[in-house]
């Protein structure tokens, strides 16, 4: 049985010039509210990123607009099916470059990248020995779930990741490279700054993690644990065969993927938190956080007394 649920997430990006970016964000914001949109896209230079929710009708409408713009044509969403809306409010923000990469700026996956892989080529690639699989999302995304065997750079920003390689660059010499991230749009850039590195056989997952759950053929196996998302779901499942979790609670060290936000507001630091712990620690990733005067935590409890 498969029941339709009336709201939708989508998940795209597209490398393209964008002519007057600054501009364009404005329209697109308007046009966003218009529609009835919620979410967060971001506006570059170099071309769109963006998740949003809304119902069926507002986001069919939604792309068959960007299907419309010359620009836009045959970009590629991501669509899962939710109850309601993931975010809050809608915001288009103009920013310099889509991912916040450092050195991968000067990267233009139009003209460089690795190869796309399929998500069934993907899966396959995977099973074999000689391969390198690098995970270029942040750890705290890796900790809740990632592909089996990936390598989790030691960096807490994309930004970083170039660094990392060089530092680690031996390992991966002369590998077939396999780099995935959420949707894709990370790899592109990343990728092609591992060409550019003078590595041969590089390829990216099309569509990242969220594309290859969907997948027919691969039913999301290979992947353990949950995906990271940047809207209010905070994590999807990913592999329908295996239900494995990976992330450990930050407290007692227990099998756990759920994120918590630290109760004390100037903190906010997101973290693994089982429901014992999140009592107990009454969801303070420190003393100090827990003693903090506008803890929310303990202002929930002062008003359920
Ligand atoms: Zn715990
Ligand atoms: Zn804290």
């Amino acid at each position: 049985m498969n029941m339709t649920k009336s709201y939708r997430v989508l998940l795209y990006y597209k490398y393209v010039p964008i002519e007057n970016a600054e501009q364009f964000k404005e329209d697109h914001l308007n046009f966003c509210k218009e529609l009835g949109l919620k979410g967060r896209i971001l506006i570059a230079d170099e071309g769109i990123n963006g998740t949003v929710s809304g119902t069926v009708e507002q986001t069919d409408a939604y792309m068959e607009a960007l299907n419309n713009d010359d620009r836009f044509k045959g970009i590629e969403f991501k669509i899962d099916e939710e109850d309601g809306h993931a975010f809050k409010k809608m915001h288009v923000r103009y920013r310099p470059e889509l991912v916040n990469s450092g050195e991968l700026k000067q990267i233009n996956p139009n003209v460089t990248t690795g190869k796309h892989l399929k998500p069934e080529e993907f899966y396959e690639a995977m099973k074999r020995d000689d391969v390198i699989i690098i995970d270029a999302r942040n750890d705290y995304e890796y900790d809740i779930g990632h592909f089996r065997g990936a390598i989790r750079p030691d960096i807490q920003t994309f930004r970083e990741l170039p660094e990392w390689i060089k530092e680690n660059r031996n390992k991966f010499e002369g590998k077939k490279i396999l780099t995935y991230c959420t949707g894709g749009i990370r790899c592109e850039k990343f990728s092609g700054f591992l060409k550019e590195e003078g590595f041969d056989d590089v390829n990216q997952l099309h569509g990242g993690i969220i594309n290859y759950s969907k997948n027919p053929n691969t039913q999301g196996q290979l992947y353990d644990g949950k995906c990271y998302v940047f809207d209010e779901r905070i994590s999807v499942p990913i592999n329908k065969v295996e239900d494995k979790v990976v992330g450990k609670c930050y407290y007692c060290g227990k099998t756990e993927d759920r994120y918590v936000n630290c109760a004390n507001p100037e903190c906010n630091l997101q973290h693994v938190a089982c429901h014992e712990c999140e009592e107990e620690h009454m969801r303070s990733c420190s003393d100090e956080c827990r003693e903090h005067p506008r803890n929310r935590y303990k202002s929930k409890l002062e008003q359920q007394a």
